[in-house]
């Protein structure tokens, strides 16, 4: 962990003269106080943990007979998003879709460019667009650092920085972040950095061949649909989302066209069995 004394004692005092939740939020952004290595190491620690945690996450493994088929077809579609545009931290952390097996409507990234992508989220859309749209979401957490931001708000509302600040040797700081990190798998984060993700996901899909406004089929599929898929237990209201992603395409004077790829996306899913 970097030792930073004095952004630790700042985000103190504000946490002590602030209170609201959404003000925490925002200083621990301007202040997240883990470095990019931090980042990248808590991804890493989160996916062995994750990987072992067998009962809940079943993963598609190179066992597969079209592993390879699956893998490099979500790949293509993360690699367009990266060529076509600046996605921060590009050079540095390690950008990879895994793909879980469960029948789970959600899509969940963790730090350092760890992402997940559930089965069930993946047979519930209706083009590759769609899904570029939910991989470019969850990119955009991992590049704006959503995760150590949400553990710095924690530990400012939590009190652990009063803690923090006693400790500081490097063993029982490294045990604190095994411990943490883990629970990356289980952010929810504010509803400023699901804009932010969807803000900046809107923006690199416009950069690309894909209909930006996919994403918004994207979430029509979710307010639609029978059951309410576990994706909106971590994320806002779809509406609200529809109509955010809308002004902010006509915004940047994006026009509502763009490859679907509907027919490759039905075989796409395919693959999955
Ligand atoms: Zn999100």
């Amino acid at each position: 962990m970097k030792k930073h004394f004095v952004v630790l004692s700042y985000v103190l005092i504000g946490f002590m003269t602030l209170s609201s939740c959404k003000t925490v939020r925002k200083l621990a952004a301007d202040h997240n106080i883990y470095s990019i290595q931090d980042d990248i190491e808590l991804g890493r620690q989160a996916d062995q943990q994750i990987r072992s945690d067998i009962k809940n996450y079943k993963f598609l493994t190179p066992k597969h007979r079209n592993y390879k088929q699956v893998k490099s077809y979500l790949d293509r579609i993360q690699q367009r998003i990266l060529s076509a545009n600046d996605v921060p931290y590009e050079d540095v952390f390690n950008y990879n879709i895994q793909i879980l097996k469960n029948d789970v409507v959600n899509a969940f990234a963790t730090a350092g460019g760890y992402l997940y992508l559930y089965y069930g989220i993946m047979n519930m859309l209706d083009n590759e667009a769609q899904l570029a749209g939910v991989i470019a979401h969850e990119m955009g957490h991992v590049a704006h650092r959503h995760a150590t931001n949400e553990m710095t708000a924690q530990q400012i509302t939590g009190g652990l920085l009063a803690l923090g600040l006693k400790i500081g040797k490097a063993e029982e700081q490294a045990e604190q972040v095994a411990g943490l990190a883990y629970n990356l798998a289980f952010l929810k984060y504010g509803r400023d950095a699901e804009e932010q993700a969807d803000l900046s996901g809107a923006t690199w899909l416009s950069k690309t061949q894909y209909n930006p406004y996919e994403m918004q089929g994207f979430f029509k599929k979710i307010r639609d649909a029978k059951r309410p898929p576990e994706f909106l237990s971590t994320h806002p209201d779809p509406n609200n989302r529809i109509t955010y992603i809308g002004s902010v395409l006509k915004k940047m004077g994006v026009k509502n066209q763009g490859k679907l790829y509907e027919q490759e996306y039905k075989a796409f899913k395919k693959l999955l069995y």
